[in-house]
């Protein structure tokens, strides 16, 4: 049953925010898309274009004006989905993380505030988790110590998000997604990798050594437990809540570099390994291990179709163009 009719997704021309509009549209909703396509693209979403339900607003959230604020009237949710997601980026810039994640998440709940939006959805992640030590992480792991500044501005916006629901009574849903991986993707290891290789296929350049290892999550499954969750999250009355979304697995960058060497065809590919930190990292700030405890929202009645194996075969063959 879907419980909302007419919602915003900032960032919706991106890769996650795309697939999430497509199955919005798919379920009926009228959709209002922000972006600034600093990454994103039209493209992405020129199926859902011709719904007659989609309506792409160019702009950028950074920028206060009355223009996109006028957007927010009359929604039921916002879907806050626009961010700069690249990790390494915040350890070389950190201004961009601040001004792109955090201010631009103020921005967005003083939006909702003043446009009476009853409700936020908002795209979190794993790396406010730091270097956990337990594994798998669940939500009420402690204490959060994020090590990239990209984590620790996106564990301040679920800060903010919580003290805008106890104040303004904005409910807040924080989704801590772990790598999100398929069609449409732009970075992350498999795009690097496919990318490289197809620039040099005799040798791939690894960043770390090669035994990090992490969960990944097919795009289609994260959709279903956005939505899901969101249904939960409506049912209930929590004023703020906090969902784990990833796969009950992991694979080492090394699994995922084989996968991808034998899905393109190549053999005798030889592994060049760079690690750019005294433990092996790919780079300062990046997380060497992370598993997500999802028994909260399997408890719902949720569980992901692909483990990450399965999910990274997938992805691999629909950025070739074989699915
Ligand atoms: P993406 O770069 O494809 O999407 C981000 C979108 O936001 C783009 O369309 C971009 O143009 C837009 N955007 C950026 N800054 C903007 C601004 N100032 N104003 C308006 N639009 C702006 O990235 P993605 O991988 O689809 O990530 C989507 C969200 O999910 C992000 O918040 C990211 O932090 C989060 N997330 C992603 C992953 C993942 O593995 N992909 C994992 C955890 C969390």
């Amino acid at each position: 049953m879907t419980h909302y009719e007419n919602v915003v997704v900032t960032g919706g021309a991106g890769f996650l925010g795309s697939h999430l509009v497509d199955k919005l549209i798919f379920r009926g909703c009228n959709v209002t898309v922000i972006d600034n396509l600093s990454s994103g693209k039209i493209d992405n979403l020129r199926v859902s274009l011709t719904s007659g339900r989609l309506r792409v607003v160019i702009q950028d959230l950074k920028n206060v004006n009355d223009e996109w604020m006028a957007e927010f009237k009359n929604k039921d949710v916002v879907f806050h989905f626009a961010a700069n997601p690249e990790v390494r980026v915040s350890v070389t810039d950190p201004q961009i993380h601040f001004e792109e994640n955090l201010r631009v998440t103020f921005n967005v709940l003083e939006a909702m505030r003043k446009c009476d939006v009853p409700l936020i959805v908002f795209a979190s992640t794993s790396t406010v988790y730091g270097d956990a030590k337990k594994i798998p992480t669940p939500e009420d792991y402690h204490p959060l110590e994020p090590i990239s500044v990209y984590g620790a501005v996106k564990l301040a916006c679920e800060v903010l998000i919580q003290t805008y629901s106890k104040l303004y009574g904005i409910r807040g849903l924080i989704l801590r997604y772990a790598n999100i991986i398929g069609a449409r993707s732009t970075h992350g290891v498999i795009v690097d990798f496919i990318r490289k290789l197809r620039h040099n296929p005799k040798e791939l350049e690894i960043l770390g050594d090669g035994t990090q290892r992490k969960s990944y999550l097919h795009v289609s499954d994260a959709v279903d437990a956005t939505l899901h969750a969101l249904d939960v999250f409506v049912e209930g009355s929590l004023p703020c809540d906090v969902y784990n979304i990833g796969s009950e697995d992991w694979i080492s960058v090394r699994e995922i570099a084989d996968i991808i060497v034998e899905e393109i065809g190549l053999e005798n590919v030889k592994y060049v390994y760079k690690p750019m930190t005294a433990d092996g990292r790919g780079w300062p700030g990046d997380v060497k291990f992370m598993l997500l405890d999802i028994s909260k929202i399997k408890g719902t009645g949720w569980k992901p179709r692909l483990n990450s194996r399965d999910a990274v075969r997938k992805t691999v063959r629909e950025l070739l163009g074989k699915e």
